[in-house]
Formats: C-alpha cells, structure tokens, sequence
C-alpha cells in the first residue's frame, strides 16, 4: 500500500501534509509532518498540483483558501472537528451585533464561513500574540474558550469575551485526573497545550501549541516528560528521541477524527480523485483575508 501510495503521489504530481495527530502510518507516507500553522504556510508554497491533508475538514479549507488554484483533497470526508462546529456563521453574526466594538480574533479550528466573518484568525501558537497585535481593547474569542482564557491570561489589558466551545479531546482532561497522573510518574515534568482547562495548565510545566510542544521536548534538559496533547504527539516524540521517556497525560486524549484517515483513504483519493474539497469563491477571499491578516504579524 506504501508502495502504491509513493507511485501514484509521483504519477499525480499531489504532495502529502499530515497533521501531528494523525496516526504513525499515515506520517510515514507524508511529505510534511506539522501542525495547523505549519501546514497552512507549507499548502501555500508548494509547488505540486494537487495537495492531500490528512487532518480533519476545516484543515483541508484553509489548505484551499490558501491555495486556490491547487486541487485540495481531504482523504477521510468523515473527519471532522467538533470543535469546529461548535460555532456557525449565523451564531457569530449575532453575537457579533451584541458586541459592535469587539474585534472578533478566530481560532483556525473553524468553518470558512465563520473565519470569512471574523477580523483575524489565530493559531494556539500565535494567539498571544495576534492579540496584543490588535489595537481594540474587546476581543471576541472564538470558538475556543480554554485557549481564550489562556491568552487572557496573558494579555490582562485586554477584555476577552469568550466562546464556550472546546475541544473534547483536551477538555475532558481534570485536575485530580492530572495530579492522579503527575503522582504516578514524580519526577516527571508536564507540557500541555492551551486546549486543555485552565485548571490542568496550572499545573504545567511548560505550554505550548504541538509544534512549541515538541521543540520544548527537544531543547528540555528534562529526561521523563508528560504530554498534555493527543496521542500522535506521544508517537512522533518517542521516535525522534528513544533517549528521553514520554508519557500521555491520559490515555483517552486520542482525537477519533484525526484518526480516521487510513492508507486506504489516502490510496483511493490519488487513485479516484476523491474527496475534493471546494470553498464558495467569496468565503473564499473573505477567509483569506483574516488568514493572510494573522500570516503577517506571526
Ligand atoms: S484534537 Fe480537538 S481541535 Fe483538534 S481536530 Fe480533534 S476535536 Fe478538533
């Protein structure tokens, strides 16, 4: 299946981009291995005609908003992001007329249609400072309210209105879970991404987005690291360092989404064409608009 994978990726002039969560076979096929930030710069440089992201939908739109003129393939149609549908366009255009003032900053784990009606975008590696970037005083925070509350941790000058989305893979994550945890492995050091509850970054030793996460790993003196993200993280830091002893926060942090993707989805895409994402023209260019506004000050 590799094999095949690697021929038709050549015959179709296509380029492969995974997401860190996704599982180790599909890394190994990959051209490029990053997270959001990373594979959206990478899905606007590239040089093939056809991109395959292997993450969930709202990955493969950006991937498409950015590279307009590229064929844009999500391999799994069924991966999505409760996350990202936790907000709609039609609910933000409400709360968007209860606060006029606000600038509204938008997580990139969101529709296009919600992104073409927000000021900004953000990454969990650039919210802090997109935000400090932005000359108004509100910010409505969308749809992430535990990387909202982070960044308002972060930016006390501001007042951020948050919405009550969340991810459920690093929401459902507590604080006895994680002192239960850290008390098994004493000694140990934890890193946890800005998606999980204030309560649980509290405790940690270091906070990052999955990219931040893992140079963290790399430059730490620290030999046994907790990792407070999902699973796949866990995966890639055990095979680039067999030196050091990383242990997942707990063991139900794998996103069912990111998983989804197999090889078979990936051999069927390039060999049937399937799965090809289209943006409507004008979400399209008002999307970019609040991507390319975040691209410019990270
Ligand atoms: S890990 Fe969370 S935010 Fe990321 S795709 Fe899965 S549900 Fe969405």
């Amino acid at each position: 299946m590799k094999k095949e994978i690697l021929r038709l990726k050549r015959e179709k002039n296509a380029v492969i981009l995974a997401h860190h969560y996704q599982s180790l076979a599909v890394k190994e096929v990959a051209d490029f291995v990053g997270d959001s930030l990373e594979l959206s710069k990478i899905a606007s440089k590239v040089d093939e005609s056809r991109i395959l992201l292997c993450g969930v939908h709202f990955m493969a739109e950006t991937a498409k908003i950015l590279a307009p003129q590229k064929r844009v393939f999500l391999p799994n149609k069924e991966a999505g992001c409760p996350m990202a549908d936790m907000v709609t366009a039609e609910r933000l255009a409400e709360m968007k007329i209860q606060y006029p003032e606000a600038v509204v900053v938008t997580y990139v784990n969101s529709s296009a249609e919600v992104k073409a009606i927000s000021d900004i975008c953000c990454t969990s590696s650039n919210a802090v400072k997109i935000v400090n970037s932005i000359d108004a005083k509100q910010i409505l925070f969308v749809p992430d309210q535990n990387l909202g509350q982070y960044v308002q941790s972060l930016c006390p000058d501001k007042e951020i209105v948050l919405w009550r989305g969340f991810c459920p893979t690093h929401h459902r994550v507590t604080a006895q879970e994680v002192d239960a945890r850290m008390a098994e492995f004493s000694g140990a050091v934890l890193f946890a991404h800005p998606e999980c509850r204030p309560e649980v970054l509290s405790r940690a030793d270091f906070i990052g987005s999955t990219a931040q996460i893992i140079t963290a790993c790399e430059e730490s003196g620290a030999m046994e690291i907790v990792i407070g993200t999902e699973q796949g993280v866990v995966d890639t830091l055990r095979l680039k360092h067999p030196e050091k002893t990383f242990h997942l926060l707990d063991e139900a942090m794998v996103c069912k989404n990111m998983k989804k993707t197999t090889l078979e989805d990936i051999y069927y895409t390039l060999s049937e064409d399937r799965g090809e994402i289209f943006v409507d023209e004008t979400v399209s260019k008002n999307a970019y608009g609040a991507i390319h506004r975040m691209m410019e000050r990270s």
